[in-house]
């Protein structure tokens, strides 16, 4: 008799989702974390690290789509990306298919990530790993945000876990205020900020944090699956105003000229439009409202 093998999410300790696994594909104890790629039936291949879904074949695109293609678009010409975390690859192949980007670094801590991502998660990636404008490295991105050059990027994305354990960092004063040093006079950054509905402090603790050395603090949102809770949150904080604002029309030719029209599935300009107008309960938690 087979025994189905569930999977349980160990987000929430009263609450969560759960998978029932196909097939086990890796279980790696890295450094920093509990590393498992699994099959799903749903979701096709899935990645938790320490128990809680970072991604999944399914419905990456939503994801990787908004954290990506919103920051640069709002921007409207960045060259220089960072990528901090984001180990999938996901964020960094979407950052590559805009013509106008002639720089991506990805930070990530942990090796075995990338390494399980790569021969486990071909197709979140892509051909991005070896596109010659991207820049891989493993490590801190606290220690790489402190030791980059002043005006050296135009947009951050921060792909990280969330802040317990090695991303908690991400989240700190000192990584925000080293990101202002580090971007450019229209730059802006984005980053994860957990599931409003669940995690009620990470995007109200890291609005006040990103306000104290960026001036324009906002945050818009996706409909991920598996992230469970309702709206997933993406803070956004721009050194220029009206970064959140941006005509709709302007974002429609700006992904025309970016080359991106017709490679998205869950992004639209009216999407990214939409995005920022937030339902109460998430907007109580920014700093105008706070
Ligand atoms: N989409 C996921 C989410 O919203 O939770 C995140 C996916 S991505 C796999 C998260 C990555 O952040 C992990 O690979 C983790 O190793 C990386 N990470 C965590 N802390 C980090 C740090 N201080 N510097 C660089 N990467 C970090």
């Amino acid at each position: 008799m087979t025994t189905d093998m569930w999977v349980n999410e160990t987000l929430y300790p009263s609450w969560g989702q759960r998978f029932l696994v196909k097939r086990e594909l890796a279980r790696v104890r890295s450094e920093f974390q509990d590393i498992v790629i699994f099959e799903s039936h749903e979701h096709g291949r899935v990645m938790l690290l320490d128990g809680v879904v970072q991604i999944t074949e399914g419905d990456e695109f939503v994801y990787q789509e908004m954290l990506t293609h919103v920051p640069l678009l709002a921007h409207g010409s960045a060259a220089n990306v960072l990528i901090i975390g984001a180990g999938d690859g996901g964020v960094l192949r979407r950052v590559l298919q805009h013509r106008n980007v002639t720089r991506a670094v990805m930070v990530e801590i942990d090796g075995e990530v990338i390494r399980l991502a790569k021969e486990f998660l071909p197709g979140i990636a892509g051909d991005a790993w070896v596109d010659p404008r991207a820049h891989v490295i493993v490590g801190d991105g606290i220690d790489y945000v402190r030791r980059a050059t002043d005006a050296s990027f135009d947009v951050i994305i921060v792909d990280s876990t969330d802040p317990i354990g090695v991303g908690e960092v991400l989240f700190t004063d000192e990584f925000y205020e080293n990101c202002a040093r580090i971007l450019t006079v229209g730059g802006l950054v984005v980053n994860q900020c957990g599931v409003p509905f669940m995690q009620h402090d990470e995007l109200h603790d890291t609005s006040i944090r990103r306000a104290r050395f960026i001036p324009h603090v906002g945050a818009y949102v996706a409909a991920v699956p598996t992230y469970v809770g309702g709206y997933m949150t993406l803070g956004f904080a721009a050194k220029q105003p009206g970064l959140d604002a941006v005509p709709i029309e302007t974002i429609r030719a700006r992904a025309t000229a970016a080359g991106i029209d017709g490679l998205t599935r869950y992004w639209t300009p009216q999407i990214h439009v939409g995005a920022f107008h937030l339902p109460p309960y998430i907007a109580q938690h920014l700093p105008g409202a706070i």
